[in-house]
């Protein structure tokens, strides 16, 4: 059976109508498909959907549910950004949008030193982008310079303390909030391209296998993101082909998405499902029990 849990849209950084991901996930035989929106943050930003257009979003997701009903199985959920200082918790929103599950995601980093300063600037209302960001490590996105210019500036360039907070901010996230699925989560390699680290150094390695320890303790689904491969930005997928052959030894449950920003984004699996058979993956997980 075909499924894909993440998918953005229009309500997003994403392009299309929810319509449009149902009708192309039709077309193409899935019999699942789960809508993860980047959920709304307490400060300008371009990507995550805007607070006022929370509910739209979640009312047409439970909208295009009930009318593909016996078609296909559509499934409401949110891609959620963990960022000490600017949002930590993710029950008001499950409990506001009624969602049937999540993905917790790192793509901002905050520099330890500087949680009070963001607290502070969202109590005093100083939520634009230009009070925020100068806190943030932007480990995603298209352009290299936003992540270098954050581990030059906000870490000195100290790498292994910045992917070090990378690592951490993220199990913290598992801890805090056990997301039904944890996204992408070396993502912190896409912009390095071997410059900084290479993924085979030790200090990297110890920081994976404590994460994937966590992901074990807690019963998370790990998520592999083919995204990186067809957008031409990573040859690998999110975690790589080696830390899942390590997930396999310790029976971590995976789960493959596409982190779809369009509606023909939805099939580009990228062969995931091939590797993993090849490799004799033992727990993967095509359809979420809600
Ligand atoms: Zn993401
Ligand atoms: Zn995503």
């Amino acid at each position: 059976m075909l499924s894909n849990y993440h998918t953005h849209s229009h309500y997003c950084d994403g392009r299309g109508e929810l319509r449009e991901y149902v009708e192309y996930a039709l077309a193409h035989g899935f019999s699942a498909l789960g809508f993860s929106g980047h959920g709304p943050l307490p400060y300008d930003n371009k990507f995550s959907i805007k607070q006022e257009q929370y509910l739209d979003y979640c009312n047409e997701v439970r909208a295009m549910k009930a009318e593909y009903e016996g078609r296909i199985e559509i499934l409401l959920g949110l891609e959620m950004d963990y960022i000490p200082g600017i949002q930590e918790d993710f029950t008001p929103l499950i409990e506001k949008g009624g969602l049937e599950y999540s993905i917790g995601s790192v793509h901002l980093v905050t520099h330890p030193d500087h949680v009070e300063a963001l607290r502070n600037s969202l109590l005093h209302n100083d939520n634009n982008s230009q009070s925020i960001m100068p806190h943030l490590w932007y480990i995603d996105g298209g352009n290299p310079a936003h992540y270098d210019n954050g581990l030059n500036e906000l870490f000195h360039g100290d790498i292994r303390y910045a992917v070090r907070t990378f690592f951490h901010q993220t199990n913290a996230m598992i801890e805090r909030n056990r997301p039904t699925i944890v996204g992408h989560f070396d993502k912190v390699v896409m912009h390095n391209r071997e410059r900084f680290f290479s993924y085979q150094d030790k200090w990297f390695q110890e920081l994976l296998h404590e994460t994937i320890a966590l992901i074990r303790e807690t019963g998370c689904i790990c998520e592999i993101n083919t995204r990186g491969i067809y957008k031409g930005r990573h040859t690998d997928f999110y975690p790589a082909r080696d830390t899942i052959r390590y997930m396999n030894t310790l029976g971590i449950p995976v789960i493959v998405g596409t982190d779809a920003h369009a509606p023909a984004d939805l099939d580009r699996f990228e062969g995931a499902y091939e590797f993993l058979s090849e490799i004799g993956y033992r727990n993967i997980v095509k359809k979420l029990s809600v």
